[in-house]
């Protein structure tokens, strides 16, 4: 699609947990053939890849640290250099700090890299707090259904892999998300007005069908 890193399309998609940035970050993956990457997943990826990063963070994570920003950004920095991610990127729990996001602006100045947007997908609280005590899992491919607002179109079938096996997160109860709501307003808010005084912040109304919110994204990114 691209021929080189410089044109490819390069996002950093952010919003509370439960406002539906995963599910949207897979349409954009899919339309646009990006690698997606979620901090989180990359981090286990490197532990259990045994990596040189993921020598270095195992102990860490043990103890119950963070993993730290350098470590962090070297690690995204090693994933978005890579041929799957040719196309473009979208960064997905990735900066939560402004250190984060000030580290994040130097490693990708110095690939020549511009963020085409900053995706902040917001959603009321209350529809939230709905959302995640409904949610769960496809196991086979990961994909995430809600009862209330995004149901396989086949009851018990992913409609993605077609794999019959769903899970639920322990954590995905009213009280932990309420906690984990607040968390993410001290942690995360300053990035985005970091961002927003960058002026590529788009803030995206997530409230609505799949496919709806996808348009709005498609409008505020212009492809
Ligand atoms: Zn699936």
């Amino acid at each position: 699609m691209f021929t080189d890193k410089n044109s490819g399309i390069h996002l950093v998609m952010t919003g509370a947990p439960g406002t539906g940035k995963g599910t949207q970050a897979s349409v954009l993956k899919r339309r646009f053939g990006l690698c997606h990457l979620s901090a989180g997943e990359m981090l286990r990826e490197e532990i259990n890849k045994g990596t040189s990063i993921g020598k270095r963070l195992e102990p860490l994570l043990a103890a119950g640290s963070f993993a730290p920003d350098d470590l962090v950004i070297e690690m995204v920095e090693n994933r978005i250099l890579e041929p799957d991610c040719a196309n473009g990127f979208i960064l997905d729990g990735f900066p939560r700090t402004i250190n984060q996001a000030e580290v994040l602006d130097k490693m990708l100045s110095s690939n020549k890299i511009k963020l085409n947007a900053v995706l902040e997908i917001v959603v009321p609280d209350e529809v939230i707090i709905d959302r995640i005590a409904g949610r769960y899992t496809c196991v086979k491919c990961g994909e995430s259904y809600s009862d209330n607002f995004y149901k396989p179109k086949v009851a018990g079938v992913c409609n993605i892999c077609g794999g019959t096996k769903f899970s639920k997160r322990l954590d995905d109860n009213r009280e932990t998300v309420v906690k984990r709501l607040a968390k993410y307003k001290d942690l995360t808010y300053p990035t985005i007005n970091y961002y927003g005084k960058e002026g590529v912040l788009k803030k995206v109304d997530g409230n609505g069908a799949v496919d709806v919110v996808a348009k709005r994204i498609s409008d505020a990114i212009g492809f």
